[in-house]
């Protein structure tokens, strides 16, 4: 379902991404781990389009952009860019919510504004959200009235709102106070459960082993090993990812 081939990218002279090659099956769940500056967030930025690959191509279900020849502005860029962009939702390490909304005003304005869908629609859909991750009780309250934890959930109630083919989760509990990781991570392991395509970048070495289907183990720019968890992360073969482990394990 998700598919990416030769992901080039730079920053100014730092080459950070050097051919990143990435498959994730409808239904699965894949991790990235890896050293911090190895490019996991880059990848990620660059599925959801906040960053824009210098060249390769990258599918999502049946929209593929190939970015060597994606003119540089003009209406047909911004409209490949915009289709590939409303294939995935993405949740940010500390969520963006609206601070003067409510949290159901947040988790019904993509749908409502950008897709332009009925607003009592809008407003099922996001409680029945709001239930999913544990939140139903906190629908008219504001961001700030809420825990990090809380606030998280909320993040991954709106990505969930505007219907993705795939998930995107980029450091989603590194900002929170270790009690409230937890929460946060339940509800992605019971999205991966009930089969949402996932691609998640953490630190949770742990977590990751338990939640994914496939493991990317990153370094320098490179994918340096990838496999099921127990190999990648149980067995590793390349010594750049059992260095990477047992520094932090
Ligand atoms: P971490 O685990 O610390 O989040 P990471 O593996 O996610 O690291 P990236 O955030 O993808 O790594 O960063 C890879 C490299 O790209 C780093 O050297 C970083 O400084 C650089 N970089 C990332 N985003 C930008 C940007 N917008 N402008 C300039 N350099 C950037």
């Amino acid at each position: 379902r998700v598919r990416a081939r030769g992901l080039q990218k730079s920053f100014g002279d730092n080459h950070v991404l050097h051919g990143i090659d990435l498959d994730v099956a409808a239904g699965t769940t894949s991790v990235l781990i890896g050293p911090s500056g190895s490019g996991k967030t880059t990848i990620l930025r660059s599925l959801n389009v906040l960053e824009r690959p210098d060249s390769g191509t990258i599918r999502i279900d049946d929209v593929e952009v190939d970015f060597a020849t994606l003119p540089d502005k003009g209406g047909s860029a911004r409209q490949q860019i915009a289709a590939l962009r409303a294939q995935s939702g993405m949740v940010f390490q500390a969520h963006n919510l609206f601070p003067h909304k409510t949290v159901i005003q947040n988790v019904i304005e993509g749908p409502v504004q950008v897709q332009k869908r009925p607003l009592e629609q809008a407003v099922d859909e996001a409680k029945a959200l709001l239930d999913q991750v544990g939140l139903s009780d906190k629908a008219d309250q504001y961001p700030f009235q809420l825990s990090g934890g809380q606030q998280q959930r909320v993040g991954i109630a709106r990505a969930l709102a505007l219907k993705p083919r795939v998930m995107l989760f980029d450091e989603p509990t590194s900002a929170l106070d270790p009690e409230l990781v937890g929460e946060v991570l339940s509800v992605i392991k019971e999205l991966a459960a009930e089969g949402w395509t996932t691609v998640l970048v953490t630190h949770e070495i742990r977590f990751a082993e338990h939640v994914a289907d496939q493991v990317l183990f990153l370094d320098e720019g490179v994918v340096v090993e990838r496999g099921p968890s127990a190999q990648v992360i149980g067995d590793p073969r390349e010594e750049r990812t059992q260095q990477f482990l047992k520094r932090i394990l």
